[in-house]
């Protein structure tokens, strides 16, 4: 009976001590910060704090001068008090719009924000059916979903600075696994003075936004709110080790807009007609194989000189995958979610667990990929 009593004892305390909130005070380029939150992944280099705003901060041991665990139980900001944090963020004078599942924080016109948050609306309704369809089980997001949108692209880049550094100038839009948030900006132009935006309607905007010229900036924001979907909804992990062309084939799988669709997300799973051009091109230009290399090779969809390529590649495969074989494709996805941030599975293992699931010949494969694109059409 003592020793019942001393383990519920211990029981008790192992859950109080899982409840804690974690302290801790980091340097970085000589400025101090002191954070309140939980580490949610340990790793011999450091840590990844999560904070009651929905950031994620991964802390190297070098840069950690204080650490410590508080009686206090780590709970995640409300509504209302993330959007506050939001809003803090943006420039004086910004607002927000609720939906059911975002917080859209803007400088811009109202209109605009409205037809974002409807676009944003829209993707999350088709995203969540399209999984829910294929029986896969998706979370719930643990805080409503963030996007910010600025008036024009300088105080965006102003914004993405800090994430992107250069980048932020030559980008139209960005998922943040750092704040969690989608960020863009009004893609229809103008300064947050401007008379003619003040009576600029949702109307106007749909017009716009069904030119081709702006289809292709459209699918961008897309892609990018798709990343926050999947990171939100439990198919991957923020900072966890999934293979980069798996998270740009799926936010691509997506991307194809359809702003006419009042019903839904129909443009999932349609073929993207850039990137099967891209595709064809490198295909005829080049017989040597990709896909061993795209397996372990993040940095080949990051460096500009081989990127356009690789991010058609990994639409490809994506495409070919979730058409062909939707059943391997969905076991597949599911191992990936599983893992943990900061414990990267190394490149044998990255190998190996492709060829769990689809078989242990890659060149067979990566010809029936080919096969399948060549005889597409845009
Ligand atoms: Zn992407």
């Amino acid at each position: 009976m003592r020793l019942w009593n001393s383990l519920s004892l211990l029981l008790a305390l192992l859950a109080a001590v899982h409840l804690c909130a974690d302290e801790i005070s980091f340097e970085r380029d000589g400025n101090r910060i002191d954070l309140k939150g939980e580490v949610i992944a340990t790793h011999e280099a450091g840590v990844i704090l999560h904070t009651p705003d929905g950031k994620m901060w991964p802390i190297q041991n070098e840069e950690i001068v204080q650490r410590a665990k508080t009686t206090a139980p780590f709970q995640l900001q409300t509504k209302e008090q993330l959007i506050e944090t939001v809003l803090a963020e943006m420039p004086p004078g910004s607002q927000v719009i609720e939906t059911s599942h975002y917080i859209v924080a803007y400088n811009t016109s109202r209109a605009y924000a409205q037809w974002v948050a409807g676009m944003l609306e829209r993707l999350h309704r088709g995203f969540t059916s399209y999984w829910t369809q294929r029986g896969m089980n998706l979370e719930e997001p643990q805080q409503p979903l963030v996007a910010l949108v600025f008036d024009n692209q300088d105080s965006f880049a102003q914004y993405g600075q800090a994430e992107l550094g250069d980048a932020a100038k030559s980008v139209i839009g960005f998922y943040s696994m750092h704040t969690n948030y989608v960020v863009m900006f009004d893609l229809t132009g103008g300064g947050a003075g401007d008379a003619s935006r003040r009576t600029i309607g949702i109307r106007d905007i749909q017009r716009l936004m069904s030119r081709p010229d702006f289809q292709w900036s459209l699918a961008t924001i897309v892609h990018e709110a798709t990343h926050q979907l999947a990171f939100n909804a439990g198919l991957q992990q923020r900072y966890a080790d999934v293979p980069l062309w798996f998270s740009e084939g799926l936010a691509i799988y997506f991307e194809t807009p359809d702003v006419s669709s009042s019903r839904g997300w129909r443009g999932i799973g349609q073929v993207s007609a850039p990137r099967l051009k891209q595709f064809q091109q490198a295909a005829r230009e080049s017989s040597q194989p990709f896909l061993p290399d795209m397996l372990i090779n993040d940095d080949s969809l990051r460096k500009a000189a081989t990127a356009m390529d690789r991010y058609a590649q990994a639409w490809a495969v994506t495409y070919f995958l979730q058409k062909r074989k939707p059943e391997q494709y969905d076991a597949y996805l599911q191992e990936l979610s599983e893992i943990q941030p900061l414990h990267d599975p190394s490149q044998a293992e990255r190998v190996r667990l492709f060829q769990k699931h689809f078989g242990a010949d890659l060149t067979e494969l990566e010809n029936e990929v080919r096969q399948m694109m060549l005889g597409l059409r845009p």
